[in-house]
């Protein structure tokens, strides 16, 4: 009978796995598609200078819409898009979008900072520096208005290759973000390869915990000073309250990113500054929407 029950187990545990394969198979071959069909686009999360409410940038984050399976989350189809290479094209795809629509709302008087993920696979890859140039080139975006995201755990794989790619990137021109910064277990010794960096992003885990834990607020605390002492802006992220937001203010925080803001926006609702900041979650207090 044990034995009967154990094989079921089993079979349920290999439909499962099978199931996820199958998932796996489908969607990597959804996503060499998806960008052609269309299926691809970005949302805009603003960024808010704790100081005064105003709009400090947008974040463009990846959105696929599968036509049967709905909207599928970057954490799931990320990981399939690196581990197949896929991540090169469509990272490029993201460039290229993300600038175009920055250099539109330019046209139109609206000069947001750009900010676009990098995952390690296109950190690698050599071509990055000219597929960067290329973005700002076609799109005609002023380099500095480009802001190019990087895990401080994917700086931490290679730091000596990363900090070669960082400084051929800056030689664009462009913003440098140290993204999810505080779980990579950088020591102080390897901080030198954040030098080149604009803006560290500080993650959510600790901005979680702020309120409540003395050791997360004694955490953001450092990496704001630190950010101070490098000549680096700290940006906050998943803020999603608003006293999570008053203890970074109180931190010295210059900037914070979450829901208590604002959701990623498509990029239609993006039309300006206080049009952004009206979409805003209603939790946004009075105090921090921008002067109409
Ligand atoms: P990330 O760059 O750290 O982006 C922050 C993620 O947190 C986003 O999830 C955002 O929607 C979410 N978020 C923002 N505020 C809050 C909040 O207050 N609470 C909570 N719970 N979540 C919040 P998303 O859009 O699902 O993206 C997840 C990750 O996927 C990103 O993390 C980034 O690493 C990756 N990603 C997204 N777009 C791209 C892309 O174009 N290229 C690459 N390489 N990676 C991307
Ligand atoms: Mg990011
Ligand atoms: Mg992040
Ligand atoms: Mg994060």
């Amino acid at each position: 009978h044990a034995k009967e029950q154990g094989k079921a187990r089993l079979e349920v545990f290999d439909e499962s796995l099978r199931a996820r394969a199958m998932a796996r198979l489908e969607i990597e071959a959804g996503l060499r598609e998806a960008m052609a069909a269309g299926e691809l686009e970005l949302h805009y999360q603003p960024k808010i200078s704790l100081a005064d409410g105003s709009l400090y940038g947008l974040e463009s984050l990846l959105r696929w819409q599968h036509p049967v399976l709905g909207t599928i989350s970057p954490a799931t189809f990320i990981p399939i898009a690196e581990q197949s290479g896929l991540i090169v094209p469509i990272g490029e795809w993201v460039l290229n979008t993300a600038c175009r629509q920055a250099a539109e709302w330019r046209s139109r008087g609206h000069e947001f900072v750009i900010a676009v993920n990098l995952s390690p696979v296109q950190l690698s890859s050599p071509s990055l520096a000219r597929v960067v140039d290329d973005a700002l080139r076609d799109s005609g975006l002023p380099p500095a208005a480009l802001c190019l995201e990087i895990t401080e755990t994917a700086i931490m794989e290679d730091p000596e290759a990363a900090r070669r790619v960082l400084q051929s990137l800056k030689a664009l021109g462009v913003k440098l973000a140290i993204d999810d910064f505080g779980v990579g277990y950088s020591s102080l010794s390897k901080l030198k390869y954040l030098l080149p960096v604009d803006i560290i992003k500080i993650d959510k885990s600790f901005v979680d915990g702020i309120t409540d834990c003395p050791d997360d607020r004694a955490i953001i605390a450092a990496i704001v000073s630190l950010a101070h002492e490098l000549g680096a802006t700290a940006v906050a992220e998943g803020v999603e309250t608003e006293d999570q937001a008053n203890a970074l203010r109180a931190l010295d925080c210059h900037v914070a990113q979450g829901y208590h803001f604002s959701r990623p926006l498509p990029a239609y609702r993006c039309f300006s500054q206080s049009e952004i900041l009206s979409a805003a979650s209603p939790a946004l207090s009075p105090a921090l929407r921008a002067p109409t």
